[in-house]
This record gives structure tokens, sequence and C-alpha cells, in this order.
């Protein structure tokens, strides 16, 4: 899934702005355990996977190996991103085929 050219929605803060513009830029993917829409550089590099990448985002995939404090923070930014790209698919805004 990619996105096109994205106006923001004026309510978005500065942070959730800056994390659309790099969940678009560096593409997104469906993690197969939280089941949010999430930048692909969120996950891990799979060779043996057909996408490259593994169904899992790097937050489920290393839960328990994370720091408390990098696991909060990544959360915070997963929900986040997770809120902006769902009100960037409501606004049906235009975007390219993948
Ligand atoms: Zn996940």
């Amino acid at each position: 899934m990619k996105y096109g050219a994205f106006n923001p929605p004026p309510d978005l803060t500065k942070e959730q702005e800056e994390l659309i513009h790099w969940a678009i830029s560096s593409g997104v993917k469906k993690c197969s355990r939280c089941g949010l829409t999430l930048p692909t550089a969120l996950f891990s590099v799979d060779r043996n996977a057909a996408t490259g990448l593994q169904g899992y985002c790097r937050i489920c995939n290393r839960e328990n190996m994370l720091r408390w404090t990098e696991r909060k923070e990544l959360e915070r930014q997963r929900a986040m991103i997770d809120v902006a790209l769902e009100r960037l698919e409501r606004q049906e805004l235009p975007r390219e085929t993948a």
C-alpha cells in the first residue's frame, strides 16, 4: 500500500505529521500480530519471506527484548501512526497504487 501526495488534516500535531511523512516515504505494511498498518521501517528484514520483511512488526517481535522505555516509546509512536494513517484512509486522499 502506497500513498501519493499528502495534505495533512489541519488539526494534526507536528509530530503526527512528521510520522505520517515518515510512514509514507518508507511504505507501509500490516503487522500480522497486532493488526496495525505500520511503516516498513518498523519491520525486520526476513530474506525467506515473500515480502522480504517479517510478518510481525519489530515491536511485536522483540517485545520482550526491548527495554521498557524503548518499548513504551515505540508503542506510543505505533499508536500515533495507526491513528494518523486511519484518518488518511478515511479522507480518501490521493494515493498511488502499489
Ligand atoms: Zn505488531
